[in-house]
């Protein structure tokens, strides 16, 4: 078959390999029908995430057909056509019996395109396929369904969770590209009583307005005396950083009111200071996170019955052997207008 195969900083190729064995009794074998990119694959082909190896390849979100299940798979069948979640749980270590997969113990976890083969290929092996396999209703398409492989699980439970996002209050996003933009979603779910989003790019505040942001604003305008303008001085209640930078995390802690919640999505690189001198007397809880995917099923339950609408998200699609393509598209998102792209089997 042919797979996206990282071969360290900066080279990739999309090339044959072997196709992938069920080698667990809790294996799937499932044929990739769409995928998507994540900015984390960006990250990996920097050579900024280093558990991955040369060969590895790529890929954590997606929708197929199960091909072949192992013999301790009870709950999945060869035709179920699933979503491919981001987090593999073993379902039975102490974080995964408390609900926290993405701090599997036990192998699990996010597993996929970091220290197995991923889903950015023709098949890919499933692990603990009964966790990490969820059956898809009829009415849910493949495109809709592949946001939620990872990020709408991940600005849900990261971000607006997290943050606890309450009915009345004002919840600023910074950082408007998917995952903020799945944070402006999601947030809506709770009534706020209004979302800001903050961004460098036009273009993509105009995408958080149409996403249901009520105020958008410019990074390079001075977001901490307009959110306090539009507050009374106080802050947001909750700021949900979406980037990973320094410099949006340190925003969001000058954004919140005293009492307030901020959310760190963005997955970062790099130091940031935490301004103690300043927040201590705050009364400011600060949550990190990475996804552990509980939602999953509540927000399939919700993209079915049409609570929830994705569409917006996917802007470029491409078949699975335009992967390269797809992977540069993505990565030169300032010029693409790209939000996510989405490839599908041809
Ligand atoms: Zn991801
Ligand atoms: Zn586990």
């Amino acid at each position: 078959m042919k797979a996206l195969v990282y071969h360290g900083p900066g080279r990739h190729s999309w090339q044959d390999v072997p196709d992938p064995q069920l080698i667990d009794p809790d294996d799937a074998i499932v044929r990739v029908d769409a995928v998507t990119i994540c900015g984390t694959d960006l990250h990996i082909l920097k050579g900024d995430v280093p558990a991955v190896t040369p060969g590895r390849v790529l890929g954590h979100e997606a929708v197929g057909t199960v091909q072949q299940v192992g013999a301790g798979v009870r709950n999945i069948a060869v035709g179920d056509r699933v979503l491919v979640s981001c987090i593999s749980p073993c379902g039975r270590c102490s974080y995964c019996r408390t609900g926290s997969y993405g701090q599997c113990r036990n192998g699990g976890g996010w597993i996929l395109g970091h220290l197995v083969d991923g889903t950015h290929a023709q098949y890919v092996r499933a692990p603990f396929a009964d966790n990490s396999l969820y059956k898809l209703p009829a009415e849910v398409t493949d495109e809709a369904a592949l946001m939620l492989a990872d990020i709408l699980p991940t600005s849900y439970e990261v971000g607006v969770l997290n943050g606890r996002v309450r009915p009345g209050d004002t919840v600023a996003v910074v950082g408007a590209g998917p995952i903020g933009l799945a944070a402006i979603m999601t947030a809506q779910l709770f009534s706020p009583a209004r979302i800001i989003a903050i961004d460098l790019a036009t273009s993509r505040l105009e995408a958080a307005k149409r996403l249901g942001a009520d105020v958008t604003m410019l990074s390079s305008d001075d977001p901490v005396a307009a959110v306090n303008e539009l507050t009374d001085g106080l802050g947001a209640h909750v700021a949900i950083e979406a980037v990973g930078v320094p410099e949006t995390f340190e925003l969001c802690t000058r954004l919140v009111r005293p009492a307030g919640r901020v959310a760190n999505i963005g997955v970062h690189g790099k130091a940031a200071t935490l301004h103690l001198e300043d927040l201590w007397i705050k009364d400011v809880t600060i949550t990190t996170g990475l996804v552990d995917a509980y939602s999953t099923p509540t927000l399939l339950t919700m993209l079915a019955s049409g609570q929830l609408d994705t569409t917006a998200l996917v802007t470029h699609r491409f078949g699975i052997d335009e992967m390269l393509e797809g992977y540069d598209v993505f990565a030169q998102a300032a010029a693409t207008g790209a939000l996510k792209v989405a490839l599908f089997r041809t």
